[in-house]
């Protein structure tokens, strides 16, 4: 299979299975997955033991970024219709809300009952590809951590530039396989995991696949996040080791209260505007 941003053939495998692009950069997990098994990443489990600890527990560090990445947006698109896909358990679109006519997309049923029923939102149960929206409809597009984990980012960037007005904006955030943390750490880089990882950008890959489908680059961001003390504990521990038992004793401690700021300038956030 040729590579989905730039169609070239000269691929070369790397660390961990995974292929990399000598053209254009972008690496990828060349897996078979079919739609069940997909689903399968994205069950309970992923919110809840799976790449986070407890999802909803770490709402409050999740909320400081949201907050954040709202301020940021906001200097393109202050107000209007807005989309989020992948929008799990809705906390960005229940601060979002307060400017936009905020709307979300989730493919994990419980995340998306609980932004409907709990929160009150707008939020379409099911996965994006096969949902139909209204095209040239939307000014705001924004997928928070989630082009690394598909399998077919292309046709995501695709439906998203049709769904946005002249003129909307695309605004995203993913882990940045050309950062010097990944370019040191290698397969040892916390962001390395597939199925659950499938598509790892860098900046020029991510800026050519989205100008393949007319989104041209305006601004780019290196931004670090707000995490819990748990949430920081749980990825060192249990994620890229196999600490679980010294995990556990220490989250009796109940740490997760706190949120601290931390950037390893590993993410990448753009944001685009449709021409
Ligand atoms: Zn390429």
């Amino acid at each position: 299979m040729p590579c989905l941003v730039c169609g070239s053939e000269n691929l070369k495998e790397t660390y961990s299975s995974l292929l990399r692009c000598s053209s254009c950069g972008f690496v990828w997990a060349d897996l078979d997955l079919n739609q069940e098994e997909i689903s399968k990443v994205y069950d309970d489990s992923y919110f809840f033991s799976g790449e986070y600890s407890n999802y909803v527990k770490e709402r409050r560090a999740l909320e400081k970024n949201f907050k954040r990445n709202i301020k940021v947006i906001s200097r393109y698109m202050p107000s209007g219709q807005l989309l989020e896909v992948g929008s799990a358990y809705g906390f960005f679109l229940n601060l979002a809300k307060k400017q936009y006519n905020a709307q979300g997309v989730e493919i994990n049923q419980n995340a998306c009952k609980y932004a409907r029923e709990r929160l009150g939102l707008d939020v379409i149960c099911g996965d994006f590809l096969s949902t139909n929206f209204k095209a040239n409809y939307y000014d705001l597009v924004v997928m928070w951590a989630t082009l690394e984990h598909l399998k077919n980012p292309h046709l995501y960037i695709e439906k998203i530039s049709s769904l946005l007005k002249k003129n909307g904006i695309f605004a995203c955030s993913t882990i940045d396989i050309n950062s010097i943390l990944a370019r040191i750490q290698k397969d040892k880089w916390r962001q390395i995991h597939p199925p659950s990882h499938l598509s790892y950008f860098s900046q020029s890959s991510l800026i050519m696949l989205l100008a393949k489908y007319g989104l041209k680059k305006i601004h780019l961001f290196r931004l670090g996040e707000y995490r819990s003390v748990d949430n920081i504990l749980y990825t060192i521990l249990t994620l890229n080791n196999k600490f679980h038992r010294l995990y556990s004793l220490i989250r009796k401690l109940h740490l997760n209260r706190g949120a601290v700021y931390l950037n390893t300038y590993d993410t990448i956030y753009m944001v685009a505007s449709k021409s």
